[in-house]
């Protein structure tokens, strides 16, 4: 399938990590179709353009992992900021991203901080843009546009649970 050169998907990426997510994802996205915001090969509708707020997009997958995983603009970049003095830590979060990749029980999810000496839990400091860890997304592909829509946001909320944004820049 072809893309543009440079391609924008967005991630909502559920704080939670139980099996119902899956189901309330996938109760959520026939939902949409249902209501005619999504065709039925999941790609948005006038309409639907309008709820999502993404402007047109490819289409919407569901992501679930056994294992938690670090969703982030991996290739458009990011920066890595301490919540303490908001000073700059990206080297450190990779290093600690690094440690807690290869430890077999994936136990050690944190950075040793070079900015206020503190470790922080890995979800503890904050990115710019923003990234997320979780084992459940919605994973919009190739969106036109990055705000979604406040109905959409609410919608998230309440069908499946909390989640971050997370903006991930393509090729
Ligand atoms: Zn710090």
């Amino acid at each position: 399938m072809p893309f543009p050169r440079s391609q924008l998907d967005a991630y909502f990426v559920f704080a939670e990590e139980h099996r119902e997510l899956l189901e309330q994802m996938e109760r959520l996205r026939t939902r949409w179709v249902e209501s005619g915001y999504l065709s039925s090969g999941y790609k948005p509708t006038q309409e639907g353009r309008v709820y999502f707020g993404l402007e047109e997009f490819f289409n919407i997958q569901s992501i679930y992992l056994p294992t938690k995983q670090l969703f982030a603009n991996h290739q458009g970049g990011y920066r890595v900021f301490c919540p303490v003095t908001d000073e700059l830590v990206t080297s450190d979060f990779v290093k600690g991203v690094q440690r807690w990749r290869n430890t077999i029980q994936k136990t050690e999810f944190y950075l040793v901080c070079s900015q206020c000496q503190e470790r922080h839990l890995l979800d503890e400091v904050y990115g710019k843009p923003a990234f997320a860890f979780g084992r459940y997304a919605l994973r919009f592909i190739n969106i036109g546009q990055a705000t979604p829509s406040s109905k959409l946001l609410e919608d998230l909320q309440v069908g499946v649970g909390p989640f971050k944004v997370v903006l991930s820049r393509v090729g």
